[in-house]
């Protein structure tokens, strides 16, 4: 194929970046195991030193991240990609490279919960100033902008709210301020929304979520739109070190491959279990950018391709029903993560949010009672009829109070 870049979804997934094995024809990309890489000679050793294509040690590059590398920057239309190992240390680096002593960031209160800790705490000993803001208002966002503001960081869908950010908007904003727009987008995976098409210049992935997909695997990706702002994070990432293992990289290239199948199929589930919900006597509200009263409904047609696979929702009774629905379901799984084939189903106040205060959760529209489901890839009438036999397990204790 001439160019996989114009081709279908889920053609350039599959072959977005990949070839045969130069040395012996390999469809699978092969995992080089191996922490470094032999030079012919003193002259070819230096001259990878100095710049020249080739390997040179497994931290500085491998050939298997490589290929998960090209993959994912083409899918986000980047310049180039940089795997870490973990989503964390994607942010991570993120931070480090594009922030500095007294240098100021402005990011989506409701955030994945160590992106907004790592600040408050870590960055802050060394001067680093951080307002977190409801960025699906953009003017909450131009509002905050300061003169040494270096860094726009938005997360959309946002955890666990699934409030939308504009990202074209911030973009702008960030961009008019002489900041750069970085954007989590591990909720909609690149099969929902490419952030650097819309302005942004950097995207991180947990690719722990839909990229792999199949919860056998903790993993980063960093994408840059320009080459100048890609150097600068290899420069700071290869240094930091939380750079990609190679059998990680191979778990992911093997991961990716159905990603476009597995969102399709969880996010019909997720449509479905978000209209049984919001029929459901027992349960008091659902979010869902699938729903048309979702507040960003219109923003979501706008700048993703489907609302993706994580419902929130409350029940009737609060936080102790919530808690006797999440201990009854037996199909879902109680546990944190999301984007896996199979559904998981969490507390957010009391499990992947609890690092922050009461008082910032309240703030960031992080409720109580508020129940996610991140929607698997099961038959849909088998989830139905767990939630429904949870559902009522749950109501008929809290009526007995037991
Ligand atoms: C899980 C997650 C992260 C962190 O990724 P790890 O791979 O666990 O380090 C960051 N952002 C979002 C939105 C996540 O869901």
């Amino acid at each position: 194929m001439d160019d996989v870049r114009r081709a279908g979804p889920h053609t350039r997934i599959i072959h977005g970046g990949q070839q045969a094995d130069p040395e012996t024809g390999a469809v699978s990309t092969p995992i080089y195991q191996s922490s470094t890489f032999a030079f012919t000679d003193a002259d070819q050793g230096a001259a990878r030193f100095g710049g020249k294509p080739g390997c040179k040690y497994t931290r500085l590059g491998n050939p298997t991240v490589a290929a998960l590398e090209r993959n994912i920057a083409l899918l986000e239309h980047g310049c180039g990609a940089l795997g870490a190992a973990s989503g964390m240390a994607a942010i991570n680096t993120v931070y480090l490279a594009l922030l500095e002593q007294d240098a100021h960031a402005v990011v989506t209160d409701c955030v994945y919960g160590p992106t907004r800790t790592v600040l408050e705490t870590e960055y802050a000993r060394f001067g680093v100033q951080a307002s977190f803001v409801d960025s699906s208002h953009p003017d909450n966002v131009a509002r905050a902008l300061r003169p040494n503001t270096k860094l726009v960081f938005v997360e959309s869908p946002a955890n666990p709210t699934l409030k939308l950010t504009d990202i074209a908007r911030c973009a702008d904003l960030a961009h008019r301020a002489g900041a750069l727009l970085a954007v989590d987008n591990t909720f909609a995976s690149p099969y929902l929304q490419n952030p650097l098409q819309l302005g942004a210049d950097v995207v991180v992935h947990s690719m722990t979520k839909f990229i792999n997909g199949h919860t056998d695997v903790v993993a980063g990706m960093i994408v840059a739109r320009e080459e100048h702002v890609l150097e600068r994070l290899r420069a700071v990432h290869v240094n930091l070190g939380g750079t990609m293992d190679p059998h990680q990289a191979w778990l992911v290239l093997r991961g990716i491959k159905t990603l476009g199948l597995r969102m399709e199929r969880a996010q019909a589930n997720a449509r479905a279990l978000a209209y049984y919900l919001q029929r459901h006597a027992d349960v008091k509200w659902v979010n869902y950018p699938g729903l048309v009263d979702h507040p960003q409904h219109a923003l979501m047609k706008q700048q993703m391709r489907g609302p993706g696979a994580i419902v929130t929702f409350g029940v009737r009774g609060g936080l102790e029903t919530g808690r006797r629905l999440i201990n009854s379901v037996e199909l879902a799984t109680l546990a944190v993560s999301l984007g896996g084939i199979e559904t998981l189903i969490e507390h957010p106040a009391s499990m992947t949010h609890a690092g922050v205060s009461a008082e910032e959760r309240r703030k960031a529209g992080i409720t109580e009672d508020l129940v996610r489901i991140a929607v698997g890839c099961e038959d849909y009438e088998d989830l139905e009829k767990d939630l429904e036999q949870a559902l009522e397990k749950a109501s008929r204790e809290a009526a007995a109070g037991v």
